[in-house]
């Protein structure tokens, strides 16, 4: 089956200046994706923009009419680490209308998988506001939108962003028909995320959130997919799977104190696309989320790409993270999480 991606030019023009999350992460990918050959492989799905009534299926009109009014008057801050410029409103729209449309292709068989590689991110960004480089929630949207066009009953959504996403969570909450499980660093921003957090009402223990300590790398998270993600997923049957995929609990990112490397995020796509195959015809959505070093950012989602198309080969051009400290023993809290969610 065909591998999608979207992307457009247009994903540059939210301007954030000398912010960490900037249009080179971007460029970084695309220019990557040509020179390794890759791109040529892979189908473009172009994106659209989501209307306000589809923005709206997750947040507030009144959050939506605020970044429109903010990108008038040329943008600014919409929270302490969040900014915007004056085409920004136009763009955010474009990215969760980008995961949309790779959601559709994958859905209507004309590509088997696909990666949204937009920007601004999504997985911070609440019903109510902005924050934490978020301005929609993509792959809220995205989950919400297709569950009402095709009348899905149950997605799951798997975010090994390193930070909690907050704003999915939220959207959720009360929703049994979204599986959301989390794996991220604790305790790190947004402060959420915590194991006790599992849904409320009808959706009790369709959140699963993994809080991992600092220092974790490729064995910690391989341990996490195997022995919690898979058998999540499993009991739940999705008819779809969509993944937050952030790059940025990578050794080499200086956003957050994670060890993984390139091939251990190589091993943990696979086993999403075997859960994919294995529980939903390979129905299979990435939505890209952080990731702030440039030459492990780009490898990873090549990495990424690789396994989608049944490649095997990973380029890994920095290899396994250089720092010798020992990895914390996560075996109690993965036995924890097993026993909250009832998972064997
Ligand atoms: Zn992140």
């Amino acid at each position: 089956m065909k591998v999608g991606y979207v992307y457009h030019p247009i994903y540059l023009k939210h301007d954030t200046g000398q912010h960490v999350e900037n249009a080179s992460r971007l460029e970084a990918v695309v220019s990557h994706l040509e020179q390794s050959g890759l791109k040529q492989q892979l189908e473009l799905i172009k994106p659209r923009a989501a209307s306000v009534e589809e923005l709206a299926l997750v947040h507030d009109r009144q959050h939506v009419t605020h970044v429109q009014d903010m990108a008038e008057k040329g943008g600014g801050w919409l929270d302490s680490d969040t900014v915007m410029s004056a085409s920004s409103y136009e763009v955010a729209t474009y990215a969760a209308g980008g995961v949309i449309s790779a959601t559709e292709s994958v859905i209507d068989g004309e590509v088997g998988s696909a990666f949204a590689l937009v920007r601004p991110p999504g997985h911070h960004a609440t019903p109510q506001r902005a924050m934490g480089f978020c301005l929609f929630n993509n792959i809220a949207i995205a989950a919400k939108y297709v569950l009402a066009k095709y009348e899905l009953e149950r997605t799951l959504i798997i975010d090994f962003d390193v930070h909690h996403g907050n704003g999915t969570q939220d959207t959720f909450y009360d929703n049994p028909q979204v599986l959301y499980i989390s794996s991220h660093q604790s305790p790190y921003y947004p402060g959420t995320g915590s194991v006790g957090e599992i849904g409320s009402g009808v959706a009790k223990g369709t959140t699963v959130n993994i809080p991992l300590p600092a220092g974790c790398g490729d064995a910690e998270y391989r341990a996490v997919f195997q022995q919690i993600i898979v058998p999540a997923a499993r009991r739940f049957k999705p008819q779809l799977i969509l993944v937050s995929a952030g790059y940025d609990a990578h050794w080499a990112d200086g956003l957050a104190y994670m060890q993984v490397s390139v091939s251990g995020f190589s091993q943990m796509v696979k086993i999403i696309k075997g859960l994919a195959d294995e529980l939903c015809g390979g129905r299979l959505v990435f939505s890209l989320e952080g990731g702030y070093n440039l030459t492990t950012l780009a490898a990873s989602i090549e990495a990424t790409f690789k396994v989608l198309l049944d490649n095997t080969e990973v380029e890994d051009p920095l290899g396994q993270s250089p720092h010798s400290f020992e990895a914390p023993n996560i075996a109690p809290l993965i036995k924890a999480i097993k026993e909250i969610h009832s998972v064997n």
